[in-house]
């Protein structure tokens, strides 16, 4: 099946068996905005908890924070968000449709790359083992001519990033070629910037001002309590602080279902360092980070880091973690260093001090940072798109198949489904005293509607990965039948055996003990 028809119907499974909805649907919904339904939140706070354990628990000099959305404005002065956080915006004059000019120029990047690897599959087939593939990219005339294409257009693009130079972005779109997906035309507009932040009015903050924004990340909340956090908690160099929460951008293409969207949640942590150390500190959370994707499972050949070649001015080295979406290779985390442009502007638009007194070197100095910065809404994709699998199960000229949605046990939103086999003879009630054995713990589901079969598939689209069934021999020896949901195998287990399953396969621990 084409990986665009996986990913729609990904997207419709998330809406049929309750993770994501449309927010505001019975109003048409709106644009880029989702709510996450009965079995979505659980699978999220799941996420959630894996991020902030593996960040706060796991780690003796990194702690939690809670800021709040709204802050003093001048801060999105000083981080430089007010002047500089725009995206290159370009409109369709017969589509009426709107893009950001440089993706549109990014996906002509990427047209000339899958050029290139189309010539570069069709001549590993024909030459099988004897195959060099440098020899063959560095001679093969097709290939030298896509390669110096992407290569000019590439650097082109960079300079006129580089420079915000916004008539040669539309320059580029022109001399490449590029048109509308809509419209099929290049009547395309000037291209304008545009500032991602929402704002909104406050009474009063300061004389004059009572516009307000909308956080665009979590990170500058973080930053504004460095100096609270570090004496309340009498904090050494290195420390972290860590921060889940909601972040809003008005994302100017919000497209691919929750990958981008215009009110989400990130989870970020900031390493604040001795300057000089900074490199290496960003090597080991570069490690730490992809780690801490692989550690589900997923495969490792599914993530990649991809470098920045262009840095922003503040960072001196960055990073993202990329995942294999059904719609191609795409960032899901960035890991950055961002020196002390953060706290040294703070420290100059607030007028205080805002350093480190380094008791070893007897000096005090504006610490350097690492940022490791995730989007729990492109966590969850990403795991959906991993974990989402349709199996063809017919036999012996039967069609049967499911829907398995193959989830590490311990991010599962249900771990556990309870089925009485029948809906009398006390089974309903002893289905019931397992779940009261184990919810404190775990979240588990009642079933006793339809036949088991059909439970089965119900609990197999949910991700749940344990079902357990009671029937009459349970309430003469204590036992039931649990089924796997991967290998679909049952089993006889004594209840009592239950908890110690849960706690081995099916806990957030068992996940943060490979870390
Ligand atoms: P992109 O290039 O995709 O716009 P970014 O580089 O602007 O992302 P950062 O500012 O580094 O992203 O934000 C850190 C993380 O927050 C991203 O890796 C992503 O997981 C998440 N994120 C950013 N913007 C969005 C969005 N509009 N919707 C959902 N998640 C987002």
């Amino acid at each position: 099946m084409a990986q665009e028809d996986v990913f729609k119907k990904l997207v419709s499974h998330c809406k049929e068996y309750g993770f994501v909805f449309p927010s505001s649907e019975i109003y048409d919904g709106m644009g880029a905005v989702y709510d996450y339904a009965q079995n979505g939140v659980e699978l999220k706070n799941n996420i959630k908890r894996y991020w902030w354990d593996s960040m706060v628990r796991l780690h003796q000099n990194i702690v939690g924070l809670d800021s709040a959305i709204f802050m003093h404005p001048t801060i999105w002065k000083a981080s430089g968000h007010v002047d500089a956080f725009n995206d290159p915006l370009i409109d369709n004059r017969d589509s009426k449709k709107r893009y950001r000019a440089d993706v549109l120029i990014e996906e002509q990047i990427a047209k000339y790359d899958d050029k290139i690897e189309k010539e570069v599959t069709k001549a590993k087939k024909k030459f099988g083992d004897a195959f060099d593939e440098a020899m063959f990219k560095s001679t093969n005339p097709q290939v030298v001519d896509y390669s110096a294409k992407r290569e000019a257009l590439h650097e082109r693009f960079a300079v006129a990033m580089n420079a915000t130079d916004l008539a040669e972005l539309r320059q580029i779109i022109l001399d490449e070629k590029i048109v509308c997906p809509i419209s099929g035309t290049a009547n395309w507009t000037e291209v304008r910037q545009f500032n991602l932040m929402f704002s909104t009015e406050m009474g009063s903050v300061s004389e004059g001002a009572n516009k307000v924004y909308l956080r665009p990340e979590t990170a500058q909340g973080i930053f504004v309590n460095f100096l609270n956090v570090q004496k309340t908690g009498r904090m050494k160099l290195p420390f972290g602080i860590a921060q889940i929460g909601k972040a809003f951008r008005n994302e100017i293409v919000a497209r691919q279902f929750i990958f981008r969207m215009r009110e989400f949640e990130q989870m970020e942590m900031q390493f604040f360092v001795q300057p000089g150390t900074e490199l290496d500190w960003f090597a080991k959370w570069k490690e730490t980070r992809m780690k801490w994707h692989r550690n589900l499972g997923f495969g490792d050949d599914n993530y990649r880091f991809h470098d920045h070649e262009k840095l922003a001015h503040y960072a001196n080295a960055a990073t993202d973690v990329e995942y294999k979406f059904p719609f191609g290779f795409k960032e899901v985390e960035g890991v950055h260093s961002r020196t002390d442009f953060d706290l040294s502007q703070h420290q100059k638009y607030c007028g205080k001090k805002i350093q480190y007194f380094d008791t070893e070197r007897n000096e005090s100095y504006v610490p350097y940072v690492i940022e490791t910065s995730i989007g729990v809404d492109r966590m969850f994709l990403q795991v959906m798109s991993a974990a989402y699998c349709e199996e063809d199960l017919s036999k012996d000229g039967k069609k049967d198949s499911r829907v398995v949605l193959r989830f590490p046990a311990a991010l599962a939103p249900v771990k556990m489904a309870v089925m009485p086999l029948v809906k009398k003879d006390g089974l309903p009630e002893k289905a019931q005293q397992i779940i009261d054995m184990v919810k404190f713990d775990y979240n588990c589901q009642y079933d006793e509607k339809d036949s088991i079969g059909k439970r089965y598939r119900r609990q197999d689209a949910i991700g749940t990965p344990f079902c357990v069934t009671v029937d009459y021999q349970t309430l003469e020896d204590n036992t039931v039948t649990i089924r796997h949901r991967d290998s679909m195998e049952q089993e006889r287990i004594s209840i009592d055996a239950i908890p110690a399953l849960l706690k081995e396969k099916a806990d957030i621990g068992t996940l943060l003990k490979n870390l």
